[in-house]
Parts: structure tokens; sequence; C-alpha cells
């Protein structure tokens, strides 16, 4: 069934909270897929976040630099649990995310957000809205606002205390994430949204203008301008009218999010982060420290980023269509962590999720290719 003869390394990486949980599924499901694929796979395994904190002092420790820039792609749980009093933020967890994002240049992440028919029913919004959305979004990633210098706190002349961030966007970090999206469009329904903040930020409008530019290598993508605030309110409103959704990193953080509602819960979104090498496949949620250690979280998010992958980094479509009609199918048949629990729905906590995934996985292997 497979084309690769090469071996990939793998470097996975569970972190904190519900982050090991959910990673353990996916392992176990990217495992046995390449294994049906006779794909060849190293996977070795690191620290990062609180985790790596508190056992050598760094959230992203020089060890797992040197694995992940060995590796062919990398699969993460999630990072989170700053405590009390961790004001350094080159020192808090979520330094570690951010530090591997830009060691990997990682600076396009994508974002599907595709109803499942079977969890229309479990977004808070209407079901003929949120039926039939599959759009993705396309955020920059290690540019703009979080990564921006100066930043910092600092005690005025009057004894105020003032706190700087700094958005700020080169002409070539947009140019190369617009090439990504428009060329993600054109595998799709061809229609890019970029969404800025032109009529305030002058870093919006060398990103508006920059994409117009981009676009002219994409003829056949048509592409439209949205302000941030009025995508926010459009995305609860009609969210079946976008295709791409282009946008800054603060952006794409945050309307990402949103996007959420739609599926239903946060512990369905799986992002793929790509750069010009190197690949990082994660759930979109953090490490929920309210559910973690209690196997309820939905691992489906992680699976959805293995899918990706098999599609992104192994070229193996065909197994990541597999596994995305075995999440389906599990659903179908009623299967519901507590995220998504419906009444009549089966309840089961992580592992056993994984569990049935694999079932219906099976049953997808054995009546062969469709
Ligand atoms: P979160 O995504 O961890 O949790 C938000 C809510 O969604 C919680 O109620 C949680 O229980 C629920 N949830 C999240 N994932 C779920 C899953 N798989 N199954 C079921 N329910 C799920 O966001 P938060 O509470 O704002 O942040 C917690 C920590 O995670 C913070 O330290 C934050 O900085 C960090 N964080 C990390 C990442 C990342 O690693 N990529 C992303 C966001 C937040």
């Amino acid at each position: 069934m497979s084309v690769h003869t090469k071996q990939f390394k793998i470097t996975v990486l569970p972190g904190d909270g519900i982050g090991p949980e959910v990673v353990s599924v996916g392992e176990r499901v990217l495992r046995e897929l390449a294994g049906r694929f006779s794909l060849a796979l190293r996977i070795d395994r690191g620290l990062i976040g609180r985790t790596a904190l508190d056992h050598c002092g760094e959230p992203f420790p020089k060890e797992t630099l040197a694995k992940v820039l060995d590796s062919d792609a990398v699969l993460l749980g999630a990072v989170g649990g700053a405590q009390a009093g961790e004001t350094d933020f080159g020192l808090r967890p979520e330094a570690g995310l951010l530090a591997l994002r830009k060691s990997l240049d990682l600076y396009a992440n994508l974002r599907p957000v595709k109803i499942l028919p079977s969890l229309t029913g479990s977004s808070p919004l209407k079901p003929e809205i949120v039926e039939g959305t599959d759009l993705l979004v396309v955020r920059e990633l290690v540019g703009g606002l979080y990564y921006g210098e100066p930043r910092g706190r600092e005690r005025t002349a009057s004894g105020e205390e003032r706190a700087t961030n700094t958005m700020v966007y080169t002409t070539r970090e947009i140019e190369r994430v617009a090439r990504r999206a428009f060329s993600l469009a054109r595998q799709r329904r061809r229609q890019v949204v970029s969404v800025d903040k032109a009529n305030v930020l002058e870093v919006s409008l060398l990103w508006r203008e920059t994409v117009d530019r981009i676009r002219e290598e994409f003829p056949e993508v048509a592409l439209a301008h949205q302000y941030v605030d009025n995508c926010a309110m459009q995305l609860v409103r009609d969210p079946r009218q976008f295709d791409v959704i282009l946008t800054e990193n603060l952006f794409g953080d945050i309307l990402s999010d949103e996007a959420a509602v739609l599926a239903g819960s946060i512990g369905m979104l799986p992002s793929a982060s790509l750069g010009n090498g190197g690949a990082l496949y994660e759930p979109v949620h953090g490490s929920a420290p309210d559910i973690a250690g209690k196997d309820r979280a939905n691992p489906l998010a992680t699976l959805l980023s293995v899918a990706m992958m098999f599609r992104f980094s192994f070229s193996l479509p065909g197994a990541a269509d597999m596994l995305e009609q075995a999440i389906a199918r599990t659903l179908e048949r009623g299967y519901r962590t507590m995220d998504i629990s419906a009444p009549g729905s089966r309840l089961v906590g992580t592992s056993e999720m994984g569990n049935r995934v694999l079932e219906d996985l099976e049953v997808l292997v054995q009546s062969g290719p469709r």
C-alpha cells in the first residue's frame, strides 16, 4: 500500500495537562495507520512546557530542540500550567511552544473547521447555521504581536507602570503565508478572505496591499478582505460563506477559537503548522487543567491532526482520508466524549474513544480502498 521507502522521524511531545492523554491515543493510531500503509517510522519523545520546566528549568530544552530539528514531523499534545508569580514570559510553559514554532520557522498554521453531520447538534449555534461548514483558517504563526520587539514592562518617571508589545510584519513574512493560503485555496473552493484591521493599523495596510499583490499570482482564486471585528461576527452568523480565511497571528488565534463553537467543542479542532522543512501537528486546544487526569479529554482533535500529518508530511492523502472517515463512523455510531455528548449518545473516555476509532479503521481497511 505504501509509496515510501524512506523512514520518517517523528518527535512526540506530550506536554502538560491532557496533552499526554490525547497524545497517547494519537501515537497508537499513528503507529497503526503507518503499519497499514507499510510506512516506516522512528518515534522519539521529548519534553516541553511545564513538564520540561519542572525537569530541567526551561520550557524548551536544548535536547528537545535537537530532536525536533532532526525530525520530519512533530506531534504535540498541549502546554500550559503557569504558576502564580511566574511573570517572566520567557520562563513560562507557553514560551516552550512559541520557541518550538520559531525554531522550525513554522509560519503557516492550518486550522480546518469541518462540521460533521453527526455533530451539528453539539454546537450551541442552530444546526441550520453550522451544517455544511467547511473552512480553513490559515494563521501566520511566527510574527506579529507575539514575537515583536520591543516588548516588556517598565516603571515611568512618574512611578506608573508601562507595558509594551509590538505588532510588526515585513513584506516577506506576509508574502510567504499568503502564497501558502492561495495554494491551499486552489485545492479547495478557490476563495480567500483576508482578515485585518486596515482601517486602524499600519501593519494591516501593509498586509492588505501585500495580499492583493500575491493574489495576482493566483488568478483563479477569488480574494475578499474583511475587518477582524466583522469576521468575528460573520463566523457565527454565516460560517458557510468562508472557504479559506487568511490572517495574522493574534487575529488567527482568537478567530480559530471562536470557530471551535461551530464544531461543538475545541476538542474537535486539529492543526498543522508548516514551514519550508519540518512540520508540527497539534490539537488547537490547551492543557485543559480542569479535566486533566480524568480520562475525559476528547482525543479526536489529536487524531485529526495525525490525519493531517499523513496528508502533508507523508504525502499519503488516502491514509488521511481513511482516518477521517473512521472518526466520522465512530461518531455516527454514537460514541462521544463528555464535551460533545448528547442525549442517547454512548459516553466514552479518552482511551476508549481511541479504541473505537481503531475498530472503525479496521473495518475500512478490510473493506479496501474506496
Ligand atoms: P484549554 O483549551 O486548555 O481549555 C478550554 C476549555 O475547553 C476547558 O473547559 C477545557 O476543559 C476544554 N477542553 C480543551 N480541550 C479539550 C478536549 N480535548 N476535550 C474536552 N474538553 C476540552 O484553554 P485554557 O483553559 O484557556 O488554557 C489552559 C492552559 O493551556 C493555559 O495554560 C494556556 O496557556 C494553555 N494553552 C495551550 C495551548 C497549546 O498548547 N497549543 C493552546 C491554548 C492554551
